[in-house]
């Protein structure tokens, strides 16, 4: 069969070849991780579509990027020359949503915030949030692990996976998984494809846990004169064993480009703020115990009891990137810390910054020692790119150092392609490559991601 013939033969399935439409999907919102035009983007609405897809490609050779809402912050929705994306978008419905077992079975391009919806008006809880809520797919943070603002009470993205449907990438189905509440048999398989970034088979259904709707949370915003003070705090909040459902930092040069974006009236005095709240029950005494773990270092803290206020000031929170990228180019590193090690590594930030003489806005999921030191520097400027990538180099190197990893939620991809083996020992790398070849012998999903 030629190309053509084999398009022919997926019909509705091929969105198009034409370069002008498929160049848009041709990678994600990072930087420095390249970009090529895929040959062909195919929009499969079923898992039989799926099949097809991946059997022709199987047929003809080509190598296929599966691809949910191209949010990804590391490159791993990136394709070479020639390759054929596969997007989820059209894979949208929320398949069934039970009520008596709290799970809901759905299509991977359904949006995050979507499901989160869905659920909430049947009274039930789908924690899962990254920043992107309102446009990633479940596909994609399935595909990622992705986390978000719940992380620090609820855990990732596969803490909340029960099962999945998956297409090979010769075209066989598999169900991984389980829709009780406990169940061991066999291997693990569903999270083995949990943060696997698109390299071990196409995820075409997925099964999520839910939780009981919690109660509005209560939210404590603290301010500080100094980033390292707000690190302090940090460690004080953990060291006080107290359970807060977010605790989110932000830094002056971040404050201050949301504020320009939301007009939220932050005052430019303030270096750093904590944003937390809580869900529990006694929510009120939980974030007594955080207003005295911020007493030694906060110049000021405010709990609030309004719910609007408080989803204004998560609001907020989410458009920390957005707000960023308005200040220059940017190159944004997500990396993740023992708690204990927080203030360290925001000390290193602050050195790099000085170093290179940069901007570097620090915001991240503070209560997970994970944070997105976000570069601003100067494409065109020769010297100012090298130094952006310098400092990217000496604080992913850095968390490593401080007993971390290069990634806590943005994933590999193929902006931190190099880095994995030095995450990772050489057992660890041949386990991967042995698990990659097991399920993908042709090395035709999403090549050149991860490792
Ligand atoms: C403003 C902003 C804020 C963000 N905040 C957060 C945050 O708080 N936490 C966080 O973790 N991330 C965050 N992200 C990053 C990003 O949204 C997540 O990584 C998200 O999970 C990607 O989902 P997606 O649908 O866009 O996937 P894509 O970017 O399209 O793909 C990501 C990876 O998943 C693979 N993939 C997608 N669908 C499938 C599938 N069905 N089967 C197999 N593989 C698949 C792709 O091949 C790729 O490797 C943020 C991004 C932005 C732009």
């Amino acid at each position: 069969m030629t190309r053509e013939q084999a398009l022919a033969a997926l019909g509705r399935a091929v969105l198009s070849t034409d370069p002008d439409i498929t160049a848009s999907y041709g990678f994600d919102q990072s930087r420095f991780t390249g970009r090529a035009v895929p040959s062909a983007v195919l929009a499969p609405s079923t898992t039989d579509e799926v099949v097809s897809c991946l059997r022709v490609a199987a047929e003809q050779g080509w190598t296929v990027v599966p691809r949910g809402a191209g949010s990804g912050l590391s490159g791993a929705a990136n394709g070479d020359a020639d390759t054929v994306v596969l997007s989820t978008h059209r894979m949208n419905s929320i398949v069934s949503i039970d009520t008596v077992e709290r799970l809901a079975v759905v299509q991977p391009g359904v949006v995050t915030g979507e499901l989160r919806t869905a659920v909430a008006e049947r009274g039930l809880f789908y924690p899962p949030d990254p920043g992107s809520v309102a446009i990633s797919t479940i596909g994609g943070n399935v595909a990622t692990d992705a986390g978000g603002m719940c992380c620090v009470k609820y855990g990732v993205t596969g803490d909340f996976v029960l099962g999945l449907e998956v297409v090979l990438a010769d075209g066989r189905v598999m169900r991984t998984g389980r829709r009780t509440a406990k169940g061991v048999a066999g291997y693990d398989l569903t999270h083995l494809f949990v943060g696997s970034e698109g390299t071990l088979g196409v995820v075409t259904e997925i099964t999520v846990r839910l939780l009981p709707a919690p109660r509005e949370p209560l939210t404590l915003v603290a301010t500080f004169g100094s980033l390292a003070a707000a690190g302090e705090a940090v460690a004080a909040i953990t060291a006080s064993g107290v359970s807060v459902s977010m605790l989110e930092i932000m830094d002056r040069t971040t404050l201050r480009a949301v504020d320009r974006m939301t007009r939220m009236g932050f005052d430019d005095d303030v270096a750093a703020m904590l944003l937390v709240q809580s869900d529990a029950s006694d929510a009120a005494a939980a974030l007594a115990e955080v207003e005295k773990a911020c007493a030694a270092t906060a110049v000021d803290v405010v709990i609030g009891d309004d719910p609007a206020e408080g989803a204004q000031l998560l609001e907020a929170r989410r458009q920390a990137l957005p707000a960023l990228e308005r200040l220059g180019d940017w190159l944004l590193d997500d990396v993740c810390v023992p708690r204990s090690r927080i203030v360290e590594l925001i000390g290193h930030i602050e050195t790099v910054a000085a170093d290179e003489q940069l901007t570097i806005g620090v915001f991240g999921h503070a209560g997970d020692g994970n944070m997105h030191p976000t570069i601003i520097y100067d494409e065109s400027d020769p010297a100012s790119r090298a130094g952006a990538l310098r400092a990217f180099d000496r604080i992913t190197g850095h968390a490593l150092e401080l007993g971390g990893t290069i990634t806590g939620e943005h994933g590999v991809g193929r902006l931190k392609k190099s880095w994995l083996a030095r995450e990772l020992d050489e057992t660890a790398m041949a386990v991967h490559r042995a698990v990659r070849a097991a399920f993908d012998p042709e090395g035709r999903l999403n090549p050149g991601n991860l490792f």
